[in-house]
């Protein structure tokens, strides 16, 4: 196939929205945004071998490229509009081009999101997406807004996409239900909704939750204490990561999880609980702000945990 027939066939399936005045085919897109709305951008690159392994199915890169965008827009509390995709692929494979719109546009119809653009290139494997959304003026979730006294709780479950990577490094099995979670992540578009008006600060988790949340504490000039016992764990990950401390280092430092992380007054529990259920969303209150800057973790017996690496980083300093 040439790169047109492949922007063709994209152009083809791609959905559209009434605020596209024009979508893929010109040299732009134009776009309306809203009167009133603030629009909200973020960018996120995946790459073979480093975010997903290279032999995963090319539905579940589609699905897994626009789940981690949209899971940035939902920790701004921003709804999804328009996404732009640039592709790079070692060949012109029109099946695995449409295998892989299959997973992207299934969950872009879920979120009412229109591809509007992009590029198209030969090279290594890699997805670079660039998603728009809108929030009320000045309501966008932000990082820096925690509060000492809040309530510190976290979306789903922690760990299960680590699992799975750690049992795949290992060579071994993995678990289906691990590996449904760590290629089909679900970006928390209708829980972050709910959470306006109501959260102080939130983040998404893909570093680990204590890279992430220490982003938040550090915006925030907070601390935090966290209850590992009240780390939400699925089932899967505890039958299959028996030892407490080894999934303990899953939840708090594999990455991955596409859950949110926010902070609220405890008041607001109960309202949180709710708006939670009604949208079939679990969420867990797993520790507290703390005017004093650090994050401490406590086991079950009340003894300070300490994690050997705090979370992912592309970039990590050398040993001396
Ligand atoms: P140009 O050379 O002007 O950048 P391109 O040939 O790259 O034009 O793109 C032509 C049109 O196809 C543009 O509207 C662009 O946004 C769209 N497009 C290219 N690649 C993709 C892609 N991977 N996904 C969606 N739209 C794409
Ligand atoms: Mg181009």
């Amino acid at each position: 196939m040439s790169e047109f027939a492949l922007i063709d066939r994209i152009r083809q399936r791609a959905g559209t929205r009434a605020d596209v005045i024009l979508g893929i085919g010109d040299d732009a897109a134009v776009l309306r945004v809203p009167e009133g709305q603030d629009l909200v951008v973020s960018t996120d690159t995946l790459i073979a071998d480093v975010h997903f392994p290279a032999d995963t199915a090319a539905a579940d890169v589609g699905w897994k490229a626009l789940a981690v965008n949209l899971s940035d827009l939902a920790a701004m509390a921003a709804q999804p509009a328009w996404v732009a995709l640039a592709l790079s692929l070692p060949e012109a494979d029109g099946d695995w081009l449409d295998a892989f719109l299959d997973g992207f546009l299934e969950l872009a119809a879920q979120h009412d999101v229109a591809l509007i653009g992009g590029d198209t290139t030969r090279g290594p494997l890699s997805i670079t997406i660039t998603a728009h959304g809108f929030v009320a003026r000045d309501a966008a979730l932000r990082r820096s807004g925690a509060k000492a006294g809040d309530d510190v709780w976290v979306t789903g479950t922690l760990g299960d996409a680590a699992g799975g990577l750690a049992q795949w490094r290992r060579g071994g099995l993995m678990s289906a239900k691990l590996r449904h979670r760590l290629d089909r992540p679900t970006p928390r578009i209708d829980a972050a909704l709910a959470l306006r008006g109501i959260a102080h600060a939130a983040i998404d988790l893909s570093d680990g939750l204590v890279a992430d949340l220490g982003h938040v504490l550090e915006q925030s000039g907070v601390g935090a204490e966290i209850d590992l016992g009240r780390l939400p764990t699925s089932r899967p990950l505890a039958e299959h990561f028996a030892d407490e401390h080894e999934r303990w280092r899953l939840q708090l430092a594999g990455g991955d999880d596409y859950e949110l992380c926010f902070t609220a007054a405890p008041a607001d529990a109960f309202a949180i609980e709710q708006a939670m259920a009604a949208c079939d969303t679990t969420a867990t209150v797993i520790g507290r702000i703390r005017a004093d800057a650090g994050l401490q973790l406590f086991t079950l017996e009340g003894t300070d945990f300490v994690l050997p690496v705090a979370g992912f980083d592309h970039f990590p300093a050398k040993d001396a």
